[in-house]
């Protein structure tokens, strides 16, 4: 098992950065909250405490206490920045003159957040900072984006943006800790040729949970799919609001805004490799 500490930084009486109608500390536990919703969701074998889950006011102190008598293995601090709304992008810190360990981490969280998000690169950084200096374990703070420049708090407004933050922190993780999912995914489609018994197919639009039917129809999850995956379809039923038979005894339930689900036409069908370019 390991022990992830996520500090979402400020809180309570402390709102941190504030800009274009945005609060630091409210984008920081909703993308804490996030990465920790998917790292225990979808991997095996992580524990993840979080500093706050409400509008705590917690010392700086407080947080390093906390993750030290935890015996947390790793600690990450998620910020928004804030200047003179001239400065954009993302960039991270670890404490001076880390180990090699820390660093590495670092290098690979940076690299995958940068996957997913389109701010502007400042780079993997050093800084002399509480969280990092007084914690224990390796330490990451990272500094989401400028929450007073106009174009970063249009990203930070939106919640899919957020959702990607919080992805790419979690591909950093799974990285560098060598997290191991928790199920299988059914095998994607890649929308080259329709297979035998394939009667449509399914594209992911907002995270959804994939379930496994026994033999008397009761679901047990399996795990969450991610927007943008699609997955072949060979059959629907009406139970439980109606669900899609995604093969290997999984099913994706019928949820309106969440999945896409198309029937091409036999003509299409044929020529499903051209038609799904
Ligand atoms: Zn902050």
């Amino acid at each position: 098992m390991v022990k992830k500490f996520i500090d979402p930084g400020h809180g309570g009486i402390d709102p941190g950065a504030v800009g274009n109608g945005l609060v630091e500390k409210e984008l920081t536990l909703t993308i804490a909250k996030m990465i920790r919703d998917i790292l225990v969701n979808e991997y095996q074998d992580v524990e993840v405490k979080l500093s706050r889950e409400g509008d705590q006011t917690l010392s700086l102190n407080e947080r390093t206490d906390m993750a030290n008598e935890w015996g947390a293995d790793f600690l990450l601090s998620v910020h928004i920045n804030a200047t003179n709304g001239k400065a954009n992008g993302y960039e991270d810190f670890i404490y001076p003159g880390s180990g090699d360990a820390t660093t590495a981490h670092q290098n690979v969280i940076h690299e995958e957040i940068m996957k997913q998000v389109d701010f502007y690169d400042r780079g993997k950084k050093q800084g002399n900072l509480h969280m990092l200096r007084e914690s224990n374990m390796p330490a990451l703070l990272t500094e989401n984006g400028f929450i007073d420049n106009p174009s970063d708090a249009a990203k930070l407004r939106r919640h899919a943006y957020l959702e990607r933050i919080a992805q790419g922190h979690v591909n950093g993780f799974v990285r560098a800790f060598n997290l191991k999912e928790k199920a299988p995914k059914p095998p994607m489609w890649d929308g080259s040729e329709f297979k035998e018994g394939q009667i449509g197919r399914i594209s992911i639009l907002k995270r959804i949970n994939l379930w496994k039917r026994d033999e008397n129809n009761n679901l047990t999850f399996v795990r969450v799919l991610q927007p943008g995956d699609r997955y072949r379809v060979y059959g629907y039923d009406n139970l439980y609001g109606g669900q899609y038979n995604v093969g290997g005894g999984n099913w994706i339930t019928k949820m309106e805004g969440y999945i896409k689900y198309e029937t091409p036409s036999k003509a299409m069908m044929k020529k499903a490799a051209e038609f799904y370019k």
